[in-house]
């Protein structure tokens, strides 16, 4: 099916799988066009995504970046803009998870992940800015999650990682409105997606979190784009420095 255009374009980062490829997807058929991001090894799975937006009759643009060093950030931005004229919406999707005890963790671990998860959003968003404010329009939305503000055992630098983009959204939301730019964060709960399964071992781990999940069941990427599209359209231009749990209802507050 194909989908008329809304006139606007979304960046997506980590687009190539998971969570990233099925809001890519959603906005494609809310009418968004596309800029693609991911890892340049990520160029096989990334042409699929493309290939599965035009199938909806809308276009996409690929732009290779690692979103945690700014060079490459800073390029991205300004060979997507040269592509398609002008960005709407960004959602920072691409993300990391380490698992280890904080015992043991390595310095280096504790880096990448605040480095990917936290720094990286920050530099999208910076180079993103002045375009954005020129145009007086902007919507910025922010996968953080509910281990931001609950967190699991071996996983304290991640959580500290999504706290941290939770707190530079709302800071961004009051920087920024003045120009039209809104600026919030989803957390999804567990999403079944190569990084959802590290919380999914086995059966009993399974079973857990479906138990304490009020719908009783795990979620799959497609839940997390809805929301998504809502926060990178227009519907949402009254909402801003938010997070918005997208858990089934792990976290009910
Ligand atoms: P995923 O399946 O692991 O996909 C993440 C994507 O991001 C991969 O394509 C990955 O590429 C890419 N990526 C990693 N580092 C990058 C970088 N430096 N620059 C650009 N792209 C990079 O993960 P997911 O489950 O879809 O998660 C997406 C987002 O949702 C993440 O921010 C995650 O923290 C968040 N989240 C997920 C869950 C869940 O249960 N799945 C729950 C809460 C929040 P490579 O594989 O090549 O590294």
């Amino acid at each position: 099916m194909t989908a008329a255009s809304n006139g606007r374009v979304a960046l997506v980062t980590g687009s190539s799988r998971g969570i990233g490829r099925a809001i890519a997807l959603g906005l494609a058929d809310a009418g968004f066009d596309l800029v693609l991001n991911d890892l340049a090894r990520q160029s096989e799975a990334l042409a699929e995504v493309k290939s599965a937006i035009e199938m909806r009759g809308r276009q996409a643009v690929v732009v290779y970046a690692d979103v945690s060093r700014k060079a490459e950030v800073t390029a991205m931005v300004a060979d997507a803009i040269a592509a398609v004229g002008h960005i709407d919406a960004v959602v920072n999707n691409a993300g990391i998870l380490i698992s280890n005890a904080v015992d043991d963790l390595e310095e280096e671990q504790w880096d990448s992940v605040l480095d990917v998860n936290a720094k990286g959003t920050f530099l999208v968003v910076q180079a993103l800015l002045p375009h954005m404010r020129a145009r007086r329009y902007g919507r910025i939305v922010n996968i953080a999650s509910i281990g931001g503000k609950h967190g699991a055992q071996m996983q304290a630098h991640y959580s500290a990682s999504k706290a941290a983009v939770m707190g530079f959204t709302r800071v961004l939301a009051q920087e920024v409105g003045a120009d039209g730019i809104t600026a919030n964060c989803l957390c999804p709960g567990i999403i079944v997606t190569d990084m959802g399964r590290t919380n999914l071992s086995d059966a009993a781990n399974v079973a857990k979190w479906e138990g304490i999940t009020a719908l009783r069941r795990l979620g799959q990427p497609e839940d997390v784009a809805g929301p998504a599209v809502f926060l990178a359209s227009d519907a949402s231009a009254f909402v801003t420095g938010q997070s918005l749990n997208v858990c089934g209802g792990i976290v009910l507050s």
